[in-house]
C-alpha cells in the first residue's frame, strides 16, 4: 500500500539527516520519511572500536576532521556537545617525492624542497588561489577563461605553469590525499570551484589553527549522523530501502524502493553522490543536462587505514607522524610504488596512541589488487620507512577501502572531469519538478566535506520550505546556506 508523506529524503547521510532536522525545526509537523540504502545511517561517515593496550577505543574510517573554518558542522558539534581534539602536530614532519624516494624531514609548515622547487610550488598555489577568488559557485563557466580551465585537466595546467618536477610531484600527491584523483582526471575549473568553495587553497591542505585538518572530533564523526539520527526517532527513518524509481506528476512524487514498496510524497531530496544517482530510474527521465553531469562525475578512490600502538614512539622520536609521500618504492610485485599518499598521529582524546595513512587514486587501484596479507604488509614497509620497524609492532589493524560500499562506490567525493562544467550549475543543484538535490557534492561552501553535507542539506530544506511554508523562511536562514534570494512561488 502507498504511505503518504509531505517530504520522502532519498539517502541518511549527514547531508540527509541535516535536511530533515531542518524542516522539522521550522514546523514539526511535516511528515517526512528517509529511505537509506545500507544498513545503517551516516554513509561515508563511520567510526569503528580498535583494540589498545588497556581495552578498546573508537576510530574513524571515514570522515575524519573538522575546522573552525567549517561553520556548518562546527554548528552541529556544538549543538550536539560533541567535542573535538586538536591534530597532534608537534615535531619533524616527513616528505618523500622524486625519482630516488629519497624521505627528507622538516620542522617548519615549509617543505623541505630546492629553492626553486619551493619557489614554482608557492607561486603556482598563489596563482590557484587568486584564480579560485573568480569562480562564482552559482556559475563557476562565466569566470573569466572558464570555458578554457574546463577544457584542461589539472595536469595539463600544472605543465602549462610549473616549472619543476619536484613541486609538481608535491601538487600530484596533495591532489591525491585531498580529492583521491589523479591529475589528469580531474577539470582545472572543477579544482578551482572546490577550492573557491573553501575559501581557498590553504584551508583545504593544511592541519593549522582554523584549516580544514585542524581537529578530529572525540569519540568519531560518526556519532554526528548517529545523533541527528536519534533526534528524528526511528519511525521517520527506513533502512535497507534502496531507492530504485522515481516517478512524478504535476505535483506528486512516488519513490520505489527495491522490495516494491512505495511512497507517495509531495517533495523528494535526493541526497546521495552524483554517482549514485545515475543508477536510479525516474519517469519522467531527469533533465538531458543533469544525466550528462551525473555521467561526468564519478566518484574519487579513497582508503583509510588505522592502526593502533602500545606507544606513541613517533613522538619519543621528535616525529609529528605527519608524511607526505608518492608511496616510495614499491615492496608488491603488482604495484609501482608503495601504497600511502599521507599519514598523520591519530592518537585518540584518551590518549590511546595510533596512526591513521591514506591510500587514493592509482596507487589504490592497484592496492586493491593484493590480498589481504599483502596490503598490510605493504602499508606497515612503506610505514617503516618514516617511523622504523616499531611499525611492525602493532596492537590492532583496520582497513576500509569505500569502493566496497555498494551505495557510496568510493571517496571521498565526486568530482568533475574536463568538458563537465557546463553541465554543472544546472546539473547539479536545480530541482526538478518536486525533486530535490542535496548531499555534499551540491554545496557551495566546503564541497566534498561533511560542512557541505550540512549546508547542501539546509539549501535543498529551504528550496521545499519556500514552497510548502514559506512564513518559516527568513532572509537570515537564505544567507545562511547561501541561497540566492528568490520570492516564493515566483
Ligand atoms: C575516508 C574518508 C575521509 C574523509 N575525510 C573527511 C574529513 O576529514 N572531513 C570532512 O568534513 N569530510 C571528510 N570526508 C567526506 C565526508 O564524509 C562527506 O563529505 C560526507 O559524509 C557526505 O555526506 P552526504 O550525506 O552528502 O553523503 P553520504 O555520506 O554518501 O550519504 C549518502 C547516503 O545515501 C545512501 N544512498 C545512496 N544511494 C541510495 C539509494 N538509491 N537509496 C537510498 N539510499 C541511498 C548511502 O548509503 C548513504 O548512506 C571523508 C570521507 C571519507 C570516506
Amino acid at each position: 500500500m502507498e504511505e503518504d508523506y509531505d517530504v520522502v529524503i532519498v539517502g541518511a547521510g549527514i547531508s540527509g539527516l541535516s535536511a530533515a532536522r531542518y524542516l522539522l525545526a521550522k514546523d514539526s509537523n511535516l511528515n517526512i520519511l528517509l529511505l537509506e540504502a545500507a544498513d545503517r545511517v551516516g554513509g561515508r561517515t563511520f567510526t569503528v572500536p580498535l583494540k589498545t593496550e588497556t581495552g578498546t577505543d573508537s576510530w574513524d574510517l571515514g570522515a575524519h576532521w573538522v575546522g573552525r573554518c567549517q561553520t556548518h558542522i562546527m554548528k552541529l558539534l556544538e549543538e550536539f556537545d560533541i567535542k573535538t581534539h586538536p591534530q597532534y602536530l608537534t615535531g619533524r614532519k616527513f616528505l618523500q617525492v622524486g625519482k630516488d624516494n629519497s624521505v627528507k624531514s622538516y620542522m617548519s609548515d615549509i617543505p623541505t624542497l630546492s629553492l626553486l622547487a619551493l619557489l614554482d610550488l608557492d607561486r603556482a598555489m598563489k596563482r590557484i588561489e587568486s584564480l579560485a577568488k573568480e569562480v562564482d559557485q552559482n556559475d563557476p563557466l562565466s569566470c573569466k577563461r572558464g570555458k578554457e580551465f574546463d577544457g584542461m585537466t589539472m595536469e595539463t595546467y600544472i605543465n602549462q605553469t610549473m616549472w619543476m618536477a619536484e613541486s609538481k610531484e608535491v601538487m600530484e600527491v596533495a591532489l591525491r590525499g585531498v580529492l583521491g584523483v589523479e591529475l589528469c582526471e580531474i577539470s582545472f575549473l572543477y579544482f578551482l570551484t572546490y577550492v573557491s568553495a573553501a575559501g581557498g587553497l590553504k584551508n583545504l591542505v593544511e592541519a593549522t589553527p582554523y584549516m580544514a585538518q585542524e581537529y578530529t572530533v572525540q569519540g568519531g564523526c560518526y556519532q554526528i549522523s548517529l545523533r541527528m539520527a536519534e533526534e528524528l526517532g526511528d519511525s521517520r527513518i527506513k533502512l535497507r530501502e534502496p531507492v530504485t524509481l522515481i516517478t512524478q506528476s504535476q505535483d506528486t512524487a512516488v519513490v520505489t524502493t527495491e522490495s516494491g514498496k512505495t511512497y507517495k510524497c509531495k517533495k523528494v531530496v535526493l541526497a546521495i553522490p552524483p554517482s549514485q544517482i545515475a543508477k536510479i530510474n525516474f519517469n519522467p527521465r531527469l533533465p538531458p543536462v543533469k544525466r550528462e553531469l551525473h555521467k561526468r562525475m564519478p566518484v574519487a578512490n579513497y582508503a583509510k587505514v588505522v592502526i593502533t600502538y602500545k606507544k606513541t614512539f613517533w613522538r619519543e622520536d621528535g616525529s609529528s607522524g605527519e608524511v607526505v609521500t608518492n608511496g616510495g618504492p614499491s615492496t608488491e610485485s603488482d604495484c609501482t610504488s608503495g601504497p600511502l599518499c599521507l599519514v598523520f598521529d591519530d592518537t585518540s582524546a584518551s590518549g590511546n596512541p595510533g596512526l591513521v595513512a591514506f591510500i587514493a587514486g592509482y596507487q589504490l587501484v592497484e592496492w586493491r589488487q593484493l590480498n589481504d596479507a599483502s596490503r598490510k604488509s605493504s602499508v606497515l614497509k612503506c610505514l617503516a620507512q618514516f617511523f622504523g620497524e616499531q611499525v611492525h609492532d602493532y596492537i590492532d589493524y583496520a582497513e576500509k577501502d569505500w569502493e566496497a560500499e555498494p551505495y557510496v562506490g568510493g571517496a571521498p567525493v565526486c568530482v568533475a572531469g574536463p568538458g563537465a562544467m557546463k553541465y554543472y550549475t544546472v546539473g547539479l543543484r536545480e530541482p526538478f519538478n518536486c525533486i530535490h538535490f542535496a548531499g555534499t557534492e551540491t554545496a557551495t561552501i566546503w564541497t566534498g566535506y561533511m560542512s557541505g553535507a550540512v549546508q547542501a542539506g539546509h539549501r535543498a530544506a529551504i528550496e521545499i520550505l519556500l514552497d510548502l511554508r514559506p512564513q518559516t523562511v527568513s532572509g537570515q536562514d537564505l544567507i545562511d546556506n547561501n541561497k540566492p534570494f528568490k520570492l516564493p512561488n515566483t
